[in-house]
């Protein structure tokens, strides 16, 4: 056995060292890649001198080793503390640690040219970039962008369309984070799209994995009629710091922000780990302390797919707060996230751990600054939102304009109307489009005199103003044609139980439809009227897709998760059976006003189930 023993003694600066350090360790995971002994200490493996092969002892145990230098520190010395407590680091962390995601261009760049998609931990690693290899599901690239407040020209959706033409599948997605996706990249091409992007002021670094996802904002913010405040400012702000500051990425695991103004259509806020709900301190109820204002609750440890909301912390924030103060907690999280389990690494789990105090207490350290708490009865209640403001045209709060509400069936869009929506934005609004978490788009600024001539430029390009309420709410996450996760082709069936519903049964209140493809909840079917959880399902002797039918969910004001109802439906009796689950909606609601969520919530589940099952056939 041969052992060397490298350390400050021997001359080398703490820069070196660490450097070193990497170096071995990069080297173990390809040697333990390649079933060959690793060369480091004792925190690999091979410390104990029993003859596997050779040593190098850099210094302290890795479980005690400095840190490299740089912002980005703070994550190896939260991982260290897992490891000087004798615990493993999850696949994922030992990944990150050995190689900085963000430090692959050069990579990336080569594994084009070589026309090669990553292996193993590096298809987590290549998602720091927005790129997601989606095989078997497509043996291609998906690329997400990040569109903070949903936010962009004209000339910028041109750019993408010309973009998902050359080099994906002519089409995007629009993403439950008002964003955009370009499908079917194919290796070589990666690299193009990454540049394109950059070349038209489009980043989709940190769009996925263990990072800050798009950051969300109200989608009609700067022209609504009734909100508090704009939030898109505060959206652009927290991306910029996030972009600008290496360590805001590689967190335990991916984390949302959303800024809520007050506006008509909800951002879904208290979905995300962090939510900012604007609020009013009118004259009458302001203090010393509290002056009147617009200030922003603060809310924590919204996931809804973990059947979570974010809760009011009691903390009111002014606007200029709300990003440092976003910096200092997601630095809390950094630090004390689990490094070990990837289901037990979302915020929520330090909050059930710490409580709420503990978590503001070690915020206020980061924040270097005390976080001011106020009774939450001294603001007013957020005006209500409107169910159906993110379709049809609306008045602004400019005088004589509109904004429409264009209508995507399950959020997709193709090049040819890519391009049109954006002449449209250009000839009669201001250049500028926005995306909604309810997977679809806003134009603002039309004149009144040009309202006729927008609806026929959509039409003309198979796009529709109005919805059904069907349509309307109707969400669906990527599906199995391209996400493996999903156990069902969630776009195409909600497309199918779409036009089933309405050839069948008219609904005079909004019902929002989710359709998820597996636990991960992107289309957050725990929040929808009826949410449907793809499953498996054993038809005879097949396993044929289906559901898990559930019922009474909802956000904002009337936040609720989902209950289940009917677990384990075939696909083919889903849309049926919704039609009676509406049936009995619409047959035994109190009144014409009830909406599905409350009349659904006042019924024992068992009993609604008979219900549905005892109503008469309908043809
Ligand atoms: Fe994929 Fe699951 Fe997200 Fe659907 S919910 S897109 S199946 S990860």
């Amino acid at each position: 056995m041969t052992t060397t023993n490298v350390s400050t003694d021997a001359g080398f600066t703490k820069q070196q060292q660490s450097y070193l350090q990497g170096f071995v360790m990069g080297a173990d995971v390809a040697r333990a890649v390649r079933g060959l002994p690793v060369l480091s200490g004792s925190a690999h493996g091979n410390g104990n001198g029993n003859g596997r092969g050779a040593t190098i002892q850099i210094g302290p145990s890795p479980a005690t080793e400095p840190s490299p230098a740089g912002p980005e520190s703070i994550h190896f010395e939260a991982q260290n503390r897992f490891l000087a407590a004798g615990k493993k680091l999850c696949p994922e962390e030992q990944a990150k640690r050995v190689k900085n995601p963000l430090d692959m261009w050069d990579e990336i760049r080569a594994n084009a040219v070589q026309e090669k998609y990553p292996k193993g931990t590096d298809v987590l690693l290549y998602k720091f970039h927005g790129l997601f290899y989606v095989a078997p599901a497509q043996n291609a690239f998906m690329c997400r962008l990040r569109i903070p407040g949903g936010a962009f020209k004209s000339q910028q959706l041109r750019s993408v369309a010309d973009l998902a033409q050359a080099y994906g599948g002519g089409y995007t997605d629009v993403t439950t984070r008002a964003n955009l996706q370009i499908r079917e990249i194919a290796a070589k091409d990666a690299i193009h799209v990454l540049t394109g992007l950059q070349e038209c002021g489009i980043v989709s670094r940190g769009s996925g994995a263990d990072n800050i996802r798009n950051v969300t904002a109200s989608p009609t913010s700067g022209f609504d009629r009734q909100e508090l405040i704009e939030t898109l400012p505060l959206a652009k702000e927290m991306h910029h710091y996030i972009l600008n500051h290496r360590e805001m990425y590689g967190l335990p695991r991916k984390f949302n922000i959303a800024f809520d103004g007050g506006g008509t259509i909800s951002a879904l806020e208290d979905t995300n780990d962090i939510g900012f709900t604007a609020v009013e301190v009118t004259n009458e109820k302001a203090t010393g302390d509290l002056p009147a204002g617009i200030y922003f609750q603060l809310c924590l440890g919204g996931i809804t797919g973990h059947k979570d909301f974010a809760r009011p912390t009691g903390v009111l924030l002014k606007p200029e707060q709300c990003v440092p103060v976003a910096a200092a907690i997601v630095r809390v999280f950094i630090a004390h996230g689990d490094r070990t389990d990837r289901h037990k690494a979302r915020l929520k789990y330090v909050l059930d751990d710490w409580g709420f105090e503990k978590f503001l207490t070690e915020t206020e350290k980061e924040y270097a600054k005390s976080l001011p708490r106020s009774p939450l009865d001294l603001c007013s209640q957020r005006p209500p939102v409107d169910r159906q403001a993110h379709v049809d045209f609306h008045l602004q709060k400019q005088s004589g304009v509109h904004y429409v509400g264009v209508v995507l069936p399950v959020g997709r869009l193709s090049f040819d109307q890519m391009h049109a929506l954006a002449d449209i934005a250009d000839r009669f609004g201001r250049g500028e489009l926005r995306l909604t978490v309810w997977q679809n788009l806003l134009i603002p600024h039309i004149a009144e005199n040009d309202v006729d001539d927008v609806k026929h430029a959509l039409e003309a390009i198979g796009l529709d103003w109005q919805a059904t309420s069907v349509r309307a709410g109707l969400v669906a996450c990527t599906g199995n044609t391209g996400c493996k996760f999903s156990a069902a082709n969630t776009k195409g069936q909600a497309m199918i139980l779409a036009r089933y519903l309405e050839a069948r049964i008219t609904l005079d209140q909004p019902v929002n439809i989710h359709l998820t493809g597996c636990p991960h909840s992107c289309a957050q079917h725990y929040i929808g009227d009826i949410g449907l959880l793809a499953t498996k399902v054993e038809v005879g002797e097949d396993m044929v897709e289906g559901y898990h039918i559930h019922v009474g969910g909802g956000y904002g004001d009337d936040r609720e998760i989902g209950r289940e109802i009917f677990p384990s439906v075939g696909f083919d009796d889903v849309p049926p059976l919704v039609e009676r689950i509406l049936q009995v909606y619409l047959e035994r609601r109190a009144s014409p006003e009830e909406s599905f969520a409350s009349f659904t919530r006042r019924q024992d589940i068992a009993q609604l189930k008979e219900m549905v099952e005892q109503l008469e056939p309908i043809v």
